[in-house]
């Protein structure tokens, strides 16, 4: 099989210098080459997703790890999700706190918790106890104006979007994987969780169809389980491109939201969409070089 991973830095405005943007497109590929180099060497697509996916996590202009959105009352709760496309199994946590790596931690969620899902205390305690590392929340909210702006706790959260990241690939094996890691959106309120962790809205991974990753806001997204949604489209039939484009059409005349998708499938094409200004994005097929775009 012809291995493939494609990854994003979030749907939305992008309304952002030529420096910063340009900064999301190396993220992005430098993503996109980490995983591919993994794959290449015969590694799996759940391991070159999450790396994928911690080098994303790594960028301050990205919405994820390092540079999240604080929440309204200035504290960085952070939801991530990842899923193996070969038995279905997932692991996700929500309104963590105080880790650089939620991907990581989302991952032993799925081999180690003996759960799926974690949010809150036990997340935390969790993470604790298999000695995940920890980190001051200094260390994630990057040194930036556009970020660090005054939130207003009686404002009502606005559809904001954030830069969300996400990463799929498919492996020499035929194995197909996807991850999700977001900071969430722009002062939203303690205790908000989006779709990012989502199993079907943030991310889904089936073997049978394809890998998916979402963004874009959330609040539209998990009303209409968008990641499964492409995968049911590739099931009857569709390529992962055109399975992106109807379910961000689903989106658009279901909710009105907007948002972007990613997508690999299970004969190895991959696909992407948005309906939002720009959705950074990166892929690789095979040793093609890799595609970069916005
Ligand atoms: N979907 C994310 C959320 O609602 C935000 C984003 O993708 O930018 O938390």
């Amino acid at each position: 099989m012809t291995v493939a991973i494609i990854v994003h830095g979030g749907a939305g405005g992008w309304n952002v210098s030529e420096e910063r943007l340009g900064q999301a497109l190396q993220a992005c590929a430098d993503a996109t080459k980490a995983g591919r180099e993994l794959l290449m060497n015969g590694g799996s697509a759940l391991d070159a997703v999450e790396l994928a996916v911690t080098i994303l996590e790594d960028c301050p202009v990205l919405d994820a790890g390092r540079g999240s959105y604080p929440n309204a009352e200035g504290d960085v709760e952070m939801d991530a999700l990842i899923m193996d496309g070969r038995d279905l199994s997932m692991g996700a946590i929500a309104a963590i706190q105080r880790v650089r790596h939620p991907i990581s931690l989302a991952r032993r969620v799925m081999h180690e918790s003996g759960h799926n899902f974690l949010v809150g205390k036990g997340a935390d305690a969790f993470a604790d106890r298999i000695a995940f590392p920890r980190c001051p929340v200094e260390e994630l909210l990057v040194d930036d104006d556009r970020k660090l702006i005054q939130h207003d706790q009686d404002e009502v959260p606005t559809a904001a979007l954030g830069d969300t990241v996400g990463a799929v690939a498919i492996d020499l094996f035929g194995n197909l994987a996807a991850a999700t890691s977001t900071g969430g959106t722009r002062n939203k309120r303690a205790g908000r969780v989006g779709d990012s962790p989502l199993v079907g809205s943030g991310a889904y991974a089936d073997n049978w169809t394809a890998a998916v990753s979402a963004t874009g806001y959330g609040e539209a997204l998990m009303r209409v389980v968008i990641s499964k949604r492409v995968c049911d489209f590739v099931g009857t039939g569709l390529s992962a491109r055109s399975a992106c484009e109807s379910a961000i059409r689903v989106l658009e005349e279901r909710t009105g939201g907007t948002g972007g998708l990613i997508a690999v499938d299970a004969r190895g094409r991959v696909g992407w969409a948005f309906n939002t200004q720009a959705m950074p994005y990166s892929y690789a097929v095979g040793d093609e070089s890799v595609v970069i775009g916005h």
